[in-house]
This record gives C-alpha cells, structure tokens and sequence, in this order.
C-alpha cells in the first residue's frame, strides 16, 4: 500500500497513479455507481468543473509518463488501448475507434445510469485529454459530447470544447436523491474501483469543502423515502441507502450502531466528514456520528450509533 504525504500533493497524486497502474488492481470493482457520484458531488460542492478537468488532466498525463516508455509508440494511437485499459481499471467498459478525420473517439459505458440532466464526467474528460497530450506530445483536447447522466446511453468523448453549463446544485442534489430513491431496494452494482474514487476527491484534498450540501443532500434523500414525516425510522433502509453511497472497505454492525472501516485509499478527512454530514442530513439528527483512525493511522473508521428510540423502529 502507498504511503501518502497529506501536506505533499505531488507524491500524493504519483501514489494514485502507481495504484492505477500496478497489475494487481486491490479489491476491484467494489465501489457502487452510486458511491462514486457522491463524490463527484462533494468534488463539485468544492471546486468548478472547469478546476476538475485541470485535475483530471494530471492524472491522464502522469499515467502516461509513469506506466509507459513514451518512445516505445511510433503513433500517438498506439497507445490509446492502453488509455483504454486505465479506464476500464476504474471500472468502466470502455472503447474506441478512429473517425474519419483519424480522431479517437471514446465510450465509456456503466452498468446502470444515473440521470442528473448534466454532463458529469469533465474529470475523466481531463483523463483522457491529459493522456493523449502526453502521447502525442501536443495538446489533445477532448470533451463529453454525450454523457449517461444527461439522457444518453453511454459517455462520448471526443475533440473539442465543452460549452458551458451552469449548473444548479440544489436540483442536482434533489434528482439524486430521486435516483437513490427509486434504485435502494434494487441489486448494487459494485462496478468501480476504490482507487477510482480517491481519484475522484485528489483535487480537493487541499480545497475548501462545503459540507453543508452533504448535509442538504441527506436532508434530500429522508424526504424521499418519508422517513420523518411517517414517524418510522427504518434502520434497514438506512443503512442500505449510507452502504450504496459509500466507498467503505468493511462494515461491522452490533445492536444499535455501525462501524465502517475505509481503506488508506479512501481515508480522507474530507471525505469521512462529507459522510457523517449526510448521515445527520439523513437520520434527521438522531443517529450519533462519530469519526475516528484506527490503530494503525492509517484507517478511517466511521460508526453510526442509531440509539435507543431507532432500535424500537428497527426493520419496521
Ligand atoms: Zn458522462
């Protein structure tokens, strides 16, 4: 496992790519669709969309320059499948083929969609644009012509600019809440990797987050599923809503509270915070939050104590 240096970005950032790189990818594909859009979230409460695929583009041209001999490629398009295997190590069934005017354009498609009505993915735009330039020693800039999250079947990346998009957080907030609604009781499918997800909240290890959406967004979710308005708190549902969101690495429950345990990957304060505001926003303030490291430092763990008067509700 890859020592990271908080107060040290740069050799933060190279301790991913090794992880991304390496052959044996640790516990692959045990993150959710879902997880992984939480912290797009919390990335896009921090910093603007623009800043992600800045962020995005290190990443795609560190990889290159770390995994890769630059001179062993005659043609800048033969190393697009080995773009298209770092994708696919994040989790993604990703593809590609050559337009007429002999432009890579590429797909990434998930097992499920989630609908948000934006383009989401300008990160993994910088991914691969970041990427590409480093091939072709010139810069390549990509954008999302097509995104899963906007009405479309599958993400499609191809040359050009993003125009712009204005976002609105609260609408963005509340359609995913819809979208957790109508998927709890569905089969998760853990698609993506962890790494994936550290990868995602790199840029903003070092910005200033604002929790208060998180907590907004759980308010959103309770709302939802009618958890307060009904009068019952069922411990069940919330706890398959706080799994399917979270890009823990192991759960222990006993009579009334949950302990989560994060990888070194994901033991990120910003992160284990972003959480705990979602649970508050979520249990409407009952359940007990606490946050902790585990013996080693290296582990954040995370419990959710529900208390005496959600236990009388439990599995209701
Ligand atoms: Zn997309």
């Amino acid at each position: 496992m890859p020592q990271f240096y908080p107060d040290a970005p740069e050799s933060y950032y190279h301790a991913l790519v090794k992880t991304l790189s390496s052959e044996v990818q640790p516990r692959e594909g045990s993150v959710s669709a879902e997880s992984i859009m939480f912290s797009k979230l919390l990335a896009l409460s921090a910093i603007r969309d623009e800043e992600q695929y800045k962020a995005g583009f290190r990443i795609g041209k560190l990889y290159y320059a770390k995994a890769y001999k630059p001179a062993k490629y005659k043609w800048y398009e033969d190393a697009i499948p080995i773009l298209m295997s770092l994708l696919q190590h994040l989790g993604y069934k990703a593809t590609y083929r050559m337009s007429s005017l002999g432009n890579p354009i590429i797909t990434l498609k998930q097992s499920h969609s989630i609908y948000l009505g934006y383009d989401m993915h300008s990160f993994e735009s910088g991914i691969i644009s970041g990427f590409l330039s480093r091939a072709k020693n010139s810069y390549v800039r990509m954008y999302e012509r097509e995104c899963s999250c906007n009405g479309y079947e599958e993400c499609v990346f191809g040359p050009g600019v993003q125009s712009r998009q204005t976002m609105d957080s609260a609408i963005l907030l509340k359609r995913f809440a819809l979208h957790l609604q109508g998927s709890h009781l569905k089969a998760v499918h853990n698609d993506f990797s962890p790494a994936y997800n550290a990868v995602i909240l790199a840029p903003i290890k070092h910005a200033k987050v604002q929790y208060s959406s998180m907590y907004l967004l759980g308010e959103y979710v309770q709302n939802e599923f009618g958890f307060l308005n009904t009068n019952t708190l069922p411990v069940r549902m919330i706890m398959e809503i706080i799994k399917k969101v979270s890009a823990y690495e192991s759960l222990e429950s006993s009579e009334g509270s949950v302990s989560m345990v994060f990888d070194p990957l994901n033991s990120d304060s910003s992160y284990i915070e972003s959480l705990s505001q979602f649970i508050k926003g979520l249990t409407g303030n009952i359940a007990t939050v606490s946050q902790g490291l585990s013996d080693s430092g290296l582990n954040y763990t995370l419990t959710i104590d529900f208390g005496a008067k959600l236990l009388k509700l439990k599995n209701k």
